[in-house]
């Protein structure tokens, strides 16, 4: 079995505490893809000092030139492209297209993030006094933890790191323990890209440990979170204490809303894609199903006959639409929430159970599992699954729709289907989430656009396009005066 080891210090190194952990295939729990270090304090505390070392030399290195690393990271995850998927569709289960888009993602980011080296604009703007100048130029903050969780195991680590990078931050990196392998292969392209191998630190090891030494080092300013709407509110209450800059990106209980007037076959391609791609578990996963009750029966016979024949199995093999759950706990709080489901009087149309093929039984599967006559308010109406359950909520007008959408704690993405372009304005300006798409489903955020959620999904920053070099910059003011004189703002020009 292949021994991984963590990468502190510009080599890579065993943990302190020689402790490892497996990583294992979710469609075939047998096999072992191999033994990952379970680091501890110890470990968080070298890699600190080693990326203080590097955002010395990083911080000084132009930024068209950082830019230029990050677009040779890119250029080497197209050349890698296929094996990375693969190896992903191996430790998290998602199929390959899937694992295959999940790396485009990354590459997408390391373009944008290469041509923001040449960006990072500050402003001019006038002094109100003569012979003064006034400008902002954007300062490298200092030393970034990116925890990181299993659901896409390369995008969201790219989408925060190339960034961070680009601005000129060094970097601690803690991916989940479900897919330590991607981020391996993520290191590895970095420092081939010529990255300077102390401003990228890889500790591998579990949340209530590595994670949480990263959160609570002193010497990290920046910690960006992407997980569970309950691991960020551990870490926030951490962050604020210590006044930390944090970025939270959590959970989601994202709605399709499907009106009379839409194209039921786009809206059916919309959901299947939505609520079972991932098996479920993306932030943006289409949870919801809310329909008006004109199309209520003909839409949900359409989406059970249709849900039932998607094939479950390996990622990795031809003609797999379904992968499996992540792990075995994944699995239990999905059939938990079943029989939730089951109690609180909704209607299992179809799934709701385990897959009995043989060819199934050694990994974390689940049928595609649709319950109708789920009332707003219910359990399974408002809590994340994460798996492959639809919850499908019958109602009699747009503003209705609307209602039931906001009415969670979540506000990461909605979609709606209709040809009418006044319900489909409405709906964007009334749907409470970071992102709202119209006639496409829950999930497809392009690298550049900014993204997020509101409400318990997120606390106000973005990933993504333009927004996020905000977060892993400071804006410093800077006034010249060249008047050989003593000038005095809000004073001497009104005297
Ligand atoms: P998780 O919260 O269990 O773990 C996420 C990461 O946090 C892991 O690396 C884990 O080791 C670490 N961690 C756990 N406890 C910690 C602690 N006390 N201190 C520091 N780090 C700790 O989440 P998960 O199961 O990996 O991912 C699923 C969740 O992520 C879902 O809720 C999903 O909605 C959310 N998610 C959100 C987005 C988004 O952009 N909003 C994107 C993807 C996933």
């Amino acid at each position: 079995m292949k021994t991984f080891r963590n990468f502190i210090g510009g080599e890579w190194v065993a943990p302190a505490g020689g402790e490892y952990f497996e990583n294992r295939n979710p469609a075939r729990w047998s096999e072992v893809i191999g033994r990952f270090p379970d680091s501890d304090a110890r470990d968080v505390e070298r890699a600190v000092r080693s990326a203080q070392r590097g955002f010395e030399i990083w911080s000084r290195t132009p930024a068209p030139i950082r830019g230029e690393v990050i677009r040779k990271a890119g250029d080497l995850l197209v050349a890698r492209k296929k094996e990375i998927a693969r190896a992903m569709t191996r430790e998290m289960g998602k199929v390959l297209t899937e694992a295959l888009g999940d790396v485009q993602e990354g590459i997408d980011t390391a373009y944008y993030a290469a041509s923001e080296g040449r960006r990072l604009f500050g402003r001019t703007v006038p002094s109100e006094l003569r012979n003064k100048w006034a400008m902002t130029y954007r300062r490298p903050i200092g030393v970034c933890g990116i925890i990181t969780p299993f659901n896409f195991p390369m995008a969201i680590p790219t989408w925060k790191i190339f960034p961070a990078l680009v601005c000129g931050n060094s970097v601690i990196f803690k991916p989940a323990e479900d897919v330590p392998h991607t981020a391996t292969l993520l290191v590895e392209i970095l420092l081939e890209a010529g990255l300077p191998p102390e401003v990228i630190q890889l500790v591998h090891g579990r949340g209530e440990t590595a994670g949480r030494a990263i959160v609570e080092h002193p010497a990290i300013p920046v910690i960006s979170f992407t997980g569970s709407t309950e691991t960020g509110a551990i870490i926030g209450e951490t962050c604020g204490r210590m006044h930390k800059r944090l970025s939270l990106e959590m959970g989601g209980k994202n709605a399709q809303i499907v009106m009379p007037d839409a194209d039921l076959e786009l809206a059916l391609e919309g959901v299947l894609w939505g609520a079972f791609g991932t098996t479920g578990q993306r932030c943006t996963a289409t949870s919801r199903l809310i329909l008006h009750r004109q199309i209520h029966d003909k839409f949900v016979k359409m989406v059970c006959d249709a849900a039932e024949k998607l094939k479950l199995g390996d990622g990795l093999k031809p003609g797999t639409d379904v992968g499996p759950l992540i792990n075995r706990a994944a699995r239990e709080k999905v059939e938990y929430y079943v029989e939730v489901g089951r109690k609180e009087g909704a209607v299992l149309e179809i799934g709701g159970a385990v897959p009995k093929s043989a060819a199934l039984k050694d990994g974390w599967f689940y049928k595609p599992t649709v319950f109708t006559g789920v009332k707003p308010g219910t359990r399974i109406e408002q809590e994340e699954i994460f798996g492959p359950v639809l919850s499908v909520i019958r109602v009699s007008s747009l503003e209705e729709a609307i209602k039931v959408n906001n009415g969670v704690r979540y506000g990461l993405s909605s979609s709606i289907y209709t040809r009418d372009l006044a319900s489909a304005f409405k709906a964007m300006e009334a749907l409470e989430n970071g992102i709202t798409y119209i006639n496409a489903p829950t999930i497809g955020a392009e690298a550049h656009l900014p993204f997020g959620g509101v409400k318990q999904t997120g606390n106000g920053h973005r990933e993504g396009g333009w927004q996020v070099y905000d977060f892993y910059t400071e804006t410093k003011a800077i006034y010249a005066d060249y008047s050989g004189k003593l000038q005095r703002a809000q004073i001497d020009t009104y005297e």
